[in-house]
């Protein structure tokens, strides 16, 4: 079958690495020269992947018959709508039913207008006037957020970002004056303290089949300190949970995915796609930070990896209304580190040269994914974004962040990688911090 893959990182590796697996025929539309997608496609266009009309019609020309759509932006774009009116099915939502990601303020309306549960308390603002009132009347901790898509850099949390009323007023101002996020319109949260974990799962438009939980790190730097990223590496467990996230947690972190995806139903905009619900994890069950519509990256690459079932064939049931209400993982643990440039979160240094010896890696057992780097030549070079990810796969937790490590070892440059993802000291800390929340003991 002949698959296109819109989008040119880790996550879109992982992803044809997986169709390569289900013995599919690969077509890559990306902005940056991948070396592992390029090699294993049949063809690529190179170019800005939001650009719907010339990719549909690439696609067309060359007889595609299934499409799936890595990133945001071309969600937003109305790339599926796009394809599905040529007759390209296509894994990814309908730009009405993207509106979960790309409309902050819609996925939470959707949620209090449906009495979904896991919802924080939230207002909205487009005018200073109302927001300073709100600010100075606030005696508790907030969370600002741009309506739209920022690449995951918009949010500013209280405490981590800005810690005076002075600078969240700043903040408001700046999105108002700057439409930062694509309006003058931002939401205001209530901070939410907790254990951050992410839920992702296939949707026909009704039945959600999950997959593992994962756990991303968003700040640059080890310790979670440093500025927000797209994400810097995460890992995943082989009973399929997280050590601080009880089977009740995700029981009921599934229900409210899936009473959304009824309530997106009910308003006639089904959502088909890739669901990703990010949630706090609190004493009182899981509340919900976010959603995305489409995989996470790095967490795609914890879970494509272990599928054990046909990806393939559960794309096509996904397009056809017909998913399975499982599909099957490997019992196995995950830790995903991603390689950056120097800078990365600040000022990424681009266009130096990475060796990377894949032989090597492979004899880890780890797996390689490339990301936004970019190949001259023969030779692997930097860009300003996330550069590639080794994954180590094993039956414990502790045997598959060795394995990261050992594959690490067999990249050099001059590069940066958060060492401390995966490895047992911090996830012990974080399970000790959740046990002091559930108790009610935490400072
Ligand atoms: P979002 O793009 O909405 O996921 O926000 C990015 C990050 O900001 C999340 O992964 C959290 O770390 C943080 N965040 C978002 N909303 C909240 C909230 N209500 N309380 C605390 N942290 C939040």
């Amino acid at each position: 079958m002949k698959v296109l893959v819109v989008g040119g990182g880790g996550r879109e590796h992982a992803i044809v690495e997986a169709l390569r697996r289900s013995g599919a025929e690969t077509y890559a539309a990306m902005a940056n020269q991948n070396p592992g997608i390029r090699r294993r496609s049949k063809e690529v266009l190179l170019g800005d992947v939001t650009a719907v009309d010339r990719i549909v019609s690439w696609a067309k020309e060359r007889g595609i018959e299934l499409a799936i759509i890595g990133p945001e932006g071309p969600l937003e774009k109305g790339m599926t709508d796009a394809l599905e009116s040529e007759g390209v099915p296509a894994v990814g939502p309908s730009q009405a039913a993207a509106q979960l990601e790309t409309n902050k303020e819609f996925a939470r309306d959707l949620m209090r207008d449906a009495g979904i549960p896991g919802l924080p308390q939230f207002w909205a603002f487009d005018n200073l006037a109302a927001f300073e009132k709100f600010v100075n009347d606030s005696d508790f901790e907030f969370v600002i957020k741009p309506l739209g898509l920022t690449g995951g850099k918009g949010v500013r949390v209280w405490g981590d970002h800005f810690s005076t009323k002075e600078a969240a007023l700043a903040y408001g101002k700046e999105i108002l004056e700057r439409k930062i996020g694509g309006t003058a319109r931002f939401l205001v949260e209530e901070k939410l303290v907790g254990e951050e974990f992410s839920l992702q799962a296939f949707c026909d438009g009704r039945t959600l089949a999950p997959t593992p939980l994962a756990q991303d790190h968003k700040r640059a730097y080890e310790g979670d300190r440093g500025p927000n990223t797209g994400g810097m590496g995460s890992y995943s467990d082989a009973d399929h949970l997280l050590p601080f996230v009880t089977k009740d947690d995700f029981e009921r972190a599934l229900g409210i995915m899936q009473q959304t995806v009824a309530a997106m139903a009910d308003r006639g905009t089904p959502f088909k796609g890739i669901l990703y619900g990010g949630f706090m994890a609190m004493k009182d069950g899981p509340k919900l930070l976010e959603y995305n519509v489409r995989f996470a990256d790095p967490e795609s690459m914890n879970v494509l990896p272990i599928l054990e079932d046909d990806f393939l064939e559960v794309c096509v049931r996904l397009t056809e209304r017909n998913l399975p209400a499982s599909v099957k993982f490997a019992r196995k643990a995950t830790v995903c580190k991603y390689v950056v440039p120097m800078g990365y979160g600040s000022h990424p240094k681009a266009g130096e040269q990475l060796k990377v010896d894949e032989d090597s890696i492979r004899g880890t057992g780890a797996r390689l994914f490339y990301a936004s780097v970019d190949e001259k030549a023969g030779h692997v070079y930097t860009t300003t974004s996330r550069s590639l990810a080794v994954v180590g796969i094993a039956a414990t937790l502790e045997d598959a962040e060795s394995i990261s490590e050992e594959a690490l070892a067999f990249v050099a440059g001059s590069f940066y990688a958060r060492r401390d993802i995966g490895k047992l000291e911090v996830v012990q800390h974080k399970v000790d911090r959740m046990r002091k929340l559930r108790e009610g003991t935490l400072k």
